[in-house]
């Protein structure tokens, strides 16, 4: 795969699970990986690992749920790319499930603020600078379960279907100036974070081809496939790596 040397890469979400997993990947290409998220131990183990295997990361804690610390984020992001970064992997995110009925609405904004609105800022952020430079890929981590209904997820899939436009809308925005605007949409994956839905992950990938969950690596190389050059004539598309679970 095309070479990230000289680029800088920042992937929210990167202490567990899926960004983890990409942190890695993107490191091995060559980039000089930002990891984040709010677990500053997970942080330093997952910039020890990169560092370990002669790959270059930092650590840059951040809260997505907070507006003025992603602000930060993407201040002290740039900074630490000696003033640019070229691929952002919106993958930070929650996956609350349950009845609408019983769901309070200080839940209904943290996903919004999360799985949105955290993305929202970073692209304002820093698309503009990419677009100056005339390159930049952008790489937004949806779900199959914005793309059709299941009882219990309207929540969740329904942030990560504003996603989905937003991918759309961003691609419309930024390709014309070089920016690449992307998205991958994960099936059941096996991460720290899916740990708690134990069965039920199984279940849930049960119905499509692969007929397991998938592993947080493999959804990794598409992410990394996306960020790279290998995929420069690919604008504002949404990937499916679900195991062919939205096909059938
Ligand atoms: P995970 O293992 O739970 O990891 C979630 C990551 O998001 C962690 O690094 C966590 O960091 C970060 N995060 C959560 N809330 C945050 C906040 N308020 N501020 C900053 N960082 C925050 O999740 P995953 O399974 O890898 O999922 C990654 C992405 O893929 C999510 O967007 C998810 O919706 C999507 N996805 C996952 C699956 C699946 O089956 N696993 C399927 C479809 C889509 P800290 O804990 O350090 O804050």
């Amino acid at each position: 795969m095309t070479s990230l040397t000289g680029s800088t890469a920042l992937i929210t979400g990167s202490t567990s699970g899926i960004g983890k997993a990409t942190a890695a990947r993107l490191a091995a290409l060559g980039a000089h990986v930002i990891v984040s998220g709010r677990d500053v131990s997970r942080g330093g183990a997952v910039v020890a690992g990169i560092r370990a295997k002669g790959g270059s990361a930092d650590f840059i804690p951040a809260d997505l749920g907070d507006a003025d610390s992603v602000h930060q984020l993407a201040t002290r992001a740039t900074e630490a790319g000696g003033g640019h970064v070229d691929i952002l992997v919106n993958n930070g995110g929650i996956f609350p499930f349950g009845p609408t009925a019983d769901t309070p609405a200080d839940q209904i904004d943290e996903v919004f603020a999360v799985n949105v609105k955290a993305s929202y800022l970073l692209v304002a952020a820093l698309a503009p600078s990419m677009a100056e430079r005339g390159h930049g890929a952008i790489v937004n981590i949806t779900t199959m379960v914005a793309e059709f209904g299941m009882s219990g997820m309207g929540l969740y899939g329904s942030s990560k279907a504003a996603l989905v436009l937003l991918t759309k809308s961003w691609a419309a925005e930024f390709g014309p100036a070089g920016v690449r605007v992307n998205a991958v949409s994960p099936g059941p994956t096996r991460t720290e974070g899916t740990v708690p839905m134990g069965d039920a992950l199984d279940l849930l990938a049960a119905g499509g081809p692969a007929g397991r969950p998938g592993e947080a690596d493999e959804i990794a190389a598409a992410i990394a496939f996306l960020a790279t050059d290998e995929a420069s004539f690919v604008h504002g598309a949404v990937l499916p790596v679900d195991g062919g679970r939205l096909a059938v």
